[in-house]
């Protein structure tokens, strides 16, 4: 089976893995921090915080903004369900809005309609997380006026976006938003086995996440309500959570970002050769923004109609071994989101997208030879 997405992993991340495993440091120790260095540096950001996943990211990142029971999150319905869980564990609301139907991102337009509907009934979100839908960035400096219009924060889910940029502008310098989450699990861009990592510019939030990364305490007298008592005192003053990534894994992290710029270009030439020989079939690409330099994580191809083709063209491609896959089914679809009141029919773009879309395989490692096998059982399955 070619599947739809895998890691790389090469000599020099066995090594580097291997050589963790010899060290003083298992858990999080001085790898966790020249990772978190080296990715804050590549992206722009002013800090890097990393955790066991995507996401306790996100959950950390909402916490930190404050989220919590009685507050709004809105998020695009074409993602997977943590973007939205995260906020239920909080307590919060969770609202989705619109995609756009080029991008497959959360809609600008769609947003700035539901905001203003939103205002006028006094139920603003508190904090907006739109996601790098397969790779592209959202329309970030759009969402960015609205937020200083409405008062929201953004949360930027870039979970198949780290390497990519909007208008020349790295995805995680946090230009356009508050914080922003990366995702290092296997079929992602790079990966630490499972890992993921929050981003943003301001200190006093980078402070409030290490210490929810670790249960909620602080060893820093300055962050203490009592008199330091020694050398051994710490104090919790919040409730966190246990979400460190091992040494062993940041070690893996550092090495596969030694070779993101690799990783990349190989995604753009495999896409942009689907782009040319796809052009062709009965099926739509992926449309381009072009203010946007994907990390294309997916490539995913819609195929006419009301979802009967793609089931066929589906089961076909399976059947002769091609590990197609289908991003997202919307969330607000999802039993426990129907269960909570989302009905059927809410988000028309999202769920029409659905019906048709197909992300076909892509992945750093790929070879002409599996590329042109896809491509060839994708032309008969259409013919
Ligand atoms: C993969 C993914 C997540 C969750 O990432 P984990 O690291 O597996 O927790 C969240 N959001 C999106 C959009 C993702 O693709």
């Amino acid at each position: 089976m070619i599947p739809y997405g895998r890691q790389n992993i090469d000599e020099a991340d066995i090594a580097a893995v291997v050589a963790t495993l010899r060290s003083d440091f298992l858990t999080q120790g001085p790898a966790v921090e020249q990772f978190e260095s080296a990715v804050a540096m590549r992206c722009n950001a002013r800090f890097a915080v990393a955790v066991n996943s995507a996401t306790s990211a996100l959950w950390l990142a909402y916490r930190a903004l404050g989220l919590g029971p009685g507050d709004r999150l809105w998020t695009s319905p074409n993602t997977f369900v943590a973007t939205a869980n995260a906020a239920l564990h909080l307590g919060a609301e969770v609202d989705f809005v619109d995609i756009d139907p080029d991008t497959y991102n959360l809609c600008p337009k769609r947003l700035a309609e539901k905001l203003a509907v939103a205002e006028a009934a006094g139920r603003l979100p508190k904090i907006v997380t739109p996601v790098h839908f397969a790779g592209q960035p959202c329309d970030l400096p759009a969402i960015a006026e609205l937020a200083v219009r409405y008062g929201f924060r953004v949360v930027e889910d870039a979970s198949h976006a780290i390497g990519a940029s909007y208008q020349g502008e790295p995805v995680g310098s946090c230009r356009w938003s508050d914080l922003t989450v990366f995702s290092f699990h296997p079929v992602k861009i790079m990966t630490t086995g499972e890992g993921g990592m929050v981003l943003g510019r301001d200190p006093a939030l980078a402070t409030r996440l290490v210490e929810l990364r670790s249960h909620g305490v602080t060893r820093d007298p300055q962050r203490m309500q009592r008199e330091c008592e020694g050398g051994w005192y710490y104090e919790q003053i919040d409730l966190g959570w246990n979400f460190r990534l091992t040494d062993i894994q940041a070690a893996l992290g550092t090495s596969q970002l030694n070779r993101l710029d690799a990783f990349l270009a190989q995604r753009q030439e495999l896409a942009d050769r689907y782009d040319r020989e796809l052009a062709g079939l009965p099926l739509m690409r992926p449309g381009r923004d072009p203010a946007a330099d994907s990390a294309w994580h997916l490539y995913v191809v819609r195929l006419a109609g009301d979802g009967t083709i793609r089931r066929q063209v589906f089961n076909a491609l399976r059947q002769q071994g091609i590990g197609v896959n289908v991003h997202y089914i919307p969330v607000h679809i999802q039993p426990y989101y129907q269960a909570m009141g989302f009905t059927v029919g809410a988000y028309p773009e999202a769920e029409r997208y659905y019906q048709q879309a197909i992300s076909l395989p892509l992945f750093a490692g790929l070879t002409l030879e599996q590329q042109n096998q896809v491509i060839e059982r994708l032309q008969e399955a259409l013919s």
